[in-house]
């Protein structure tokens, strides 16, 4: 049986949206059009809505909607042009944003506690919601089985197109936006016995239970729509958009619950424009472990400016993400909206210039295998039993430490706790801040540095069941060298690295300090959970390198007293870092949250509290690189052959402006506080090195995938090392046998 067709190759998309009530651009744009852009840009898949979020079809005899009054196109006359052509055209439907059903039934849209409807557009925080363009429809009320069910027959049978994108229900479990509407009630009262929560507290049984329950209501729905568009039509692709960065992570949550029912996984990663380089890849290699492998992540790279819709992307902010989506393994999809479309086309050119080389170089890289070296456990339970109502403490964790193998281009992937039985292809495994921790799990943990695995815990691990009761230690001391008595509470805490210094830590300060000032500054002048530090007693046969150490005060006097950080003072009988193991691997413990201090402040003495030891006690990477931490990195092998993409993020001071927060100095603001620069100017790097694990076979082809050019090579050992001796944009790097 030949693959799926999403399966077969690089899915090179552009999603095109016609989004607006009155239609402004839809008389404008017809099938062809959209097929001849397509073409234009090198794409082989388009995107758009069967349905809006008015509730307006883009089909013909639709007995559910009207349809759009404006528009011209056609999706059913799409889907023919396009499969002339040799496209795949995928439609979005089912999207619970329905203005249509919501003014016919008011009753069953999502209703906060106090009954207001709640909303997917941005409305002012005290302005009160009246008749709202995009009300969320509840998936408990009726509407699920008279119109969404149906919808997804109805749109795929009359446009016959390749596949449904579902877009994120937005029916979430967080207090603000948790649905009260009567349907809800009911549901809950007859499947769990209990009246929806009247407080928002983990302690409360119908809270903790209504959260869960939550859960359980999406991935039932996806499943239901699932079965109706593979009974409509078989080789449909079904996916879901997964917003990993939005609705506090629950998008990803919900990936990986409902992994089972999704071909793949949508990642819109808007955000991109705000946050750092490092945010695509992350999204792109979280949704991967969440959804489980060989089911393809698409990624958005949106072909406008923040934003602003009707302005283009600079090109560069255009090509270096799509290129960093597809080293990080994804599927890059180019979002564009009508208005862009006709007032600002320029980013299209950017993008055909991407699409054309990757169309090009497929062959090299489509069905490769991540040359593997480091695990980042993802912990979805702690994610939401732990920090569900600040999960960003979780998130920032584990991106510290993805970030610390970016900028030092160690191979890293995240490893999905279900998936935690495939531990063993990594040679370090980073189990960050994983609070919850099952029996099973720890064994199969035990299991791994038996055998011979590195593993690296940070903070705790484990100290709580799944089912919410205490183990009242860490999981896994014996192994870990330490006894877990509680966690000290401080605004900064300092490690102290004078035992293992000249071994471990030479030119690095004597102590170097965790914890910051606080951005919300209201009550509190340090950031609550990062100056902490685990209670972790060493016991027998544990390798300290590293103590706990006092700060001299709570916060700091000197320059900006009452923000600043304090000086160290004496040293604790607690251990910040240790090394233990048991038969054939090695663990290291940082009683702190190292991750977070990185991802939040990224100063390299954090990455150096992590190399250091990994590099003189964790067996060597198979795949490395010299470059500059600008120069995104990932190693890939496909049969004989290896390769690395290489995608130059060296950008003019790419401005992201934060807050000082409010303090009772403050005083009207000499600047704005927000500054949001794009990629413009790229900086060629080099010379630097990579090394890769040596292809069988005497002689080699090493060279550029893009230019088919030649590199310098030494062999080094069961290694080849490339010289690279300048980058520019982007590079693929193969070495091959020579027949
Ligand atoms: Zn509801």
């Amino acid at each position: 049986m030949s693959p799926a067709w999403w399966n077969r190759g690089l899915l090179r998309v552009i999603q095109f949206n016609i989004e607006d009530p009155y239609g402004f651009y839809a008389d404008a744009i017809s099938a062809e059009d959209l097929v001849s852009l397509a073409k234009k840009a090198h794409a082989n898949t388009l995107v758009v809505f069967a349905r809006d979020a008015w509730g307006r079809v883009f089909y013909r005899g639709s007995r559910l909607y009207p349809r759009h009054r404006r528009a011209r196109l056609d999706v059913a006359e799409l889907v023919r042009a396009a499969k002339r052509e040799g496209l795949r055209v995928v439609i979005m439907t089912d999207h619970t944003a329905n203005r249509y059903i919501y003014r016919r039934h008011p009753g069953w849209a999502q209703r906060t506690r106090s009954g207001e409807v709640i909303v997917l557009e941005h409305y002012p925080v005290k302005e009160k919601v009246r008749d709202p363009q995009w009300p969320q429809i509840c998936i408990n009320s009726p509407a699920m089985e008279s119109y969404f069910i149906p919808e997804a027959e109805e749109a795929l049978k009359a446009t016959d197109a390749d596949g449904v994108l579902l877009d994120s229900f937005r029916y979430l479990p967080d207090p603000q936006r948790a649905c009260y509407c009567r349907y809800c009630r009911l549901r809950f009262r007859l499947e769990r016995g209990l009246d929806l929560p009247s407080v928002d507290d983990m302690e409360d049984e119908a809270f903790r239970e209504a959260w869960e329950w939550r859960y359980h209501v999406i991935v039932d729905s996806i499943r239901r729509l699932r079965d109706t568009v593979k009974g409509t039509k078989e080789d449909a692709m079904f996916f879901y958009n997964s917003h990993p960065v939005g609705w506090a992570g629950r998008g990803t949550i919900v990936a990986e619950r409902a992994r089972d029912y999704l071909d793949a996984v949508f990642a819109e990663a808007s955000e991109t424009d705000v946050l750092t380089v490092m945010m695509l890849p992350m999204v792109t290699k979280l949704s991967q472990a969440a959804v489980g492998e060989g089911k393809p992540v698409l990624v958005s790279r949106n072909l406008f400016y923040n934003l602003r819709t009707v302005q283009s992307a600079t090109p560069l902010a255009v090509k270096q993400g799509i290129r960093s989506i597809v080293a990080s393994g994804g599927h890059p999809m180019a979002t564009i909206f009508s208005s862009q479309y006709f007032e600002d086309s320029r980013a299209i050119d950017a993008l055909a210039e991407v699409y054309e080389e990757l169309e090009r170089v497929e062959d090299k890289i489509v069905g490769s295998e991540p040359i593997r070296y480091m695990g980042i456990l993802y912990s979805s339970e702690t994610h939401e039993k732990v920090y569900w109502n600040a999960p960003h403490y979780y998130t920032s964790e584990i991106e510290g430490m993805a970030m610390i193998a970016f900028h030092r281009h160690l191979p890293y992937e995240f490893l999905s706790m279900k998936d935690i039985h495939k531990a063993g292809r990594y040679k370090v495994l980073v189990a960050a801040e994983t609070d919850v921790l099952s029996d099973e799990e720890e064994a199969a943990l035990e299991d791994y540095v038996e055998r011979g695995g590195f593993l690296v815990v940070t903070h705790s691990l484990g100290r709580m069941y799944p089912d919410f009761t205490y183990r009242h230690s860490l999981a896994m001391e014996e192994t870990l060298k330490v006894r877990y008595e509680g966690v000290f509470y401080f605004g900064y805490v300092f490690v102290d690295l004078e035992e293992a210094y000249s071994e471990y830590w030479d030119g690095l300060p004597k102590a170097v300090v965790l914890g910051d000032f606080s951005t919300a500054f209201t009550r509190e002048r340090t950031e609550p959970r990062l100056g902490e530090l685990v209670r972790a007693r060493p016991v027998e046969g544990a390798r300290v390198l590293a103590w706990g150490r006092l700060g001299r005060s709570a916060y700091g006097y000197e320059y900006t007293l009452g923000r600043s950080t304090p000086a160290p003072d004496s040293r604790l009988n607690m251990a910040a870092i240790t090394l233990g193991g048991r038969g054939s691997g090695k663990t290291l413990y940082y009683s702190v949250r190292l991750g977070a201090h990185y991802s939040r402040l990224g100063h390299p003495d954090y990455a150096e509290l992590l190399l250091r030891p990994l590099k003189r006690e964790a067996p060597p990477p198979d795949a490395w690189s010299d470059a500059p931490d600008t120069v995104q990195t990932e190693f890939f092998r496909k049969g004989d052959t290896v390769g690395a993409h290489l995608v130059n993020l060296t950008f003019n001071e790419r401005i992201l402006s934060t807050i000082t927060g409010p303090s009772k100095q403050s005083l009207p603001a000499y600047h704005p506080s927000y500054n949001v620069h794009p990629p413009r100017v790229l900086v060629p790097v080099g010379p630097f090195r990579v090394r890769l694990p040596r292809p069988d076979g005497e002689r080699l082809n090493v060279y550029d995938a893009l230019t088919g050019k030649g590199l310098d090579y030494v062999v080094d050992g069961d290694g080849v090392l490339v010289n690279i001796r300048a980058l520019g944009e982007y590079m693929i790097l193969i070495a091959e046998p020579r027949s």
